[in-house]
């Protein structure tokens, strides 16, 4: 009597329903993005697999990591997620062992089986059949692909499925039409995760990723499909990047990575074209003084378009009051220390401290703490000052400090204040810094995303007026921050 086996082929380490003779061929591996081992399409199964073969069980990256050793096919790693969602084995392997399922079940067994794309469908079913039969979550459009189809099986559709507060699926597209990362926003770490499968594979240097249509033939990712896997993650913030294989990891500054790494991938396939290599990329941005009038629009006008945004205040009790999707952080902007450290990983630290009436030794001791601090950092500083010392219109140079009709007696101290504030920026070497002036008048109202910008003397419209609301001036910040155009230069807006 002829028995059956489940097949694995040798090559990709695909696991096929069961069959007598194995497979005639390996679909998997005769697509355009494997291929054929060099010997010939040669099988295996789990029985022989588990002879020359165990499950290399690991701590990795803070989660349990399980490999097959010595090296089998792709050789890639299947992650342990503990998550808000349920315990998630994040892609599969070729072999299963009961060691393998005793680590799992000593975590608390598994809630889901989700695999990136068929490159690591492996023996996924043998997974889910030792483990109480956790359902396998596919996108459907790869469902072509799957060569052992399952009751456990579930398709899923569309660009995104929110499994649980934390953990989002993503499709990519691109390497397969369903290549899927899973996003885990508090997790590992705190600052969260991208698992990206071989979407977005790390590339050696563990500080970029790349695209590819193919990995072992070296075809690259059709630009369009570069395009939306970009627009596609653009809402996620993380700190990692969990490759496809062990080491293949970027722990900390997972997101800058990410977007450094498509600009730097559409520049080169683009030949820098702008209108094909897209909108600016997504900035790191810590902001000072974030529960302020200012602080507080132009926290919302940065994350409105995408940025991450780390918002500082000075208070824990502030930290409730911040929008969700801000980082919050508690500092002193006068404390180099604390200034270091918030502007370590940022692209811009924007600082809307407003200086304090009065007290000019206070206003000169904060920023020098700020100059300080972000001297030992590579961000650039954008500071929104006060008016005081830019230049009356029509007045031959007399400074609005010095001009009642602009600057009443009573606003005199924060006037001077704001004076002493612009002087230390003037006389700084080592921080890039940036000076906006406000116009005169500055106060709530509506974004209207126009304003005039200037540069030392004071905007005023057709009627005399010089006002902009703090919406729009949160705007011009932000394209400041994204455009960079001003370099130790101060600029002023208004309507
Ligand atoms: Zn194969
Ligand atoms: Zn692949």
């Amino acid at each position: 009597m002829k028995t059956t086996k489940k097949h694995i082929c040798r090559t990709c380490g695909t696991q096929y329903a069961a069959s007598e003779e194995p497979p005639a061929r390996c679909a998997i591996c005769e697509d355009e993005r494997q291929y054929v081992g060099w010997g010939g399409q040669r099988w295996t199964d789990l029985e022989e697999l588990r002879e020359g073969h165990a499950v290399r069980i690991e701590e990795d990256a803070g989660m349990l990591a399980l490999g097959v050793t010595p090296a089998f096919a792709i050789d890639q790693r299947a992650l342990l997620l503990q998550t808000d969602a349920g315990n998630i084995l994040w892609e599969s392997l070729p072999l299963i062992t009961d060691e393998a399922i005793a680590a799992i079940k000593a975590r608390g067994g598994l809630d889901w089986i989700i695999v990136s794309h068929p490159h690591f469908y492996a023996a996924m079913v043998e997974f889910s059949d030792a483990l109480g039969g956790a359902p396998i979550l596919l996108h459907e459009a790869d469902r072509g692909w799957i060569q052992r189809p399952h009751p456990a099986i579930e398709l899923w559709s569309g660009d995104q499925r929110r499994l649980s507060k934390d953990v989002t699926l993503i499709r990519c597209g691109g390497h397969f039409e369903g290549s899927t990362a899973l996003h885990w926003a508090r997790g590992p770490r705190p600052g969260g995760a991208l698992f990206s499968g071989d979407a977005l594979q790390v590339a050696l240097d563990r500080r970029h990723v790349s695209f590819m249509y193919s990995y072992p033939n070296l075809v690259p990712m059709r630009t369009g499909d570069v395009i939306a896997m970009r627009e596609r993650l653009a809402e996620y913030g993380f700190d990692d990047v969990l490759g496809y294989t062990w080491g293949r990891d970027i722990l900390g500054g997972g997101r800058r990575a990410v977007d450094d790494s498509f600009a730097r991938h559409l520049a080169a396939v683009t030949s820098g074209d702008p209108r094909r290599a897209a909108p600016p990329r997504r900035l790191s941005i810590t902001v000072l003084g974030a529960r302020g009038k200012v602080g507080e629009r132009v926290v919302a006008e940065a994350l409105a378009r995408g940025h991450e945004v780390t918002a500082v205040v000075r208070e824990e009790a502030q930290l409730d009051e911040l929008p969700p999707a801000a980082r919050g952080c508690v500092g002193d902007a006068g404390n180099a220390e604390d200034v270091a450290r918030l502007g370590a990983a940022a692209d811009v630290v924007i600082s809307a401290i407003r200086p304090i009436p009065g007290q000019d030794e206070a206003t000169l001791t904060t920023t020098a703490g700020l100059l300080a601090g972000l001297a030992r950092t590579d961000a650039r500083l954008l500071v929104v000052g006060g008016a005081a010392t830019l230049r009356t219109p029509g007045s031959g140079g007399t400074l609005l400090l010095d001009d009642a009709r602009y600057l009443p007696a009573e606003l005199r101290p924060i006037g001077v204040a704001s004076a002493v504030q612009h002087e230390a920026l003037r006389a700084e070497t080592r921080v890039d810094w940036t000076y906006l002036s406000p116009p005169a008048q500055l106060a709530p109202g509506a974004r209207t995303g126009r304003y005039r910008a200037g540069t030392d003397e004071l905007l005023v419209d057709a009627e005399g007026r010089s006002a902009i609301s703090i919406e729009d001036l949160a705007v011009a910040v932000i394209d400041e921050a994204e455009h960079g155009r001003r370099s130790r230069e101060r600029f002023t807006v208004a309507y």
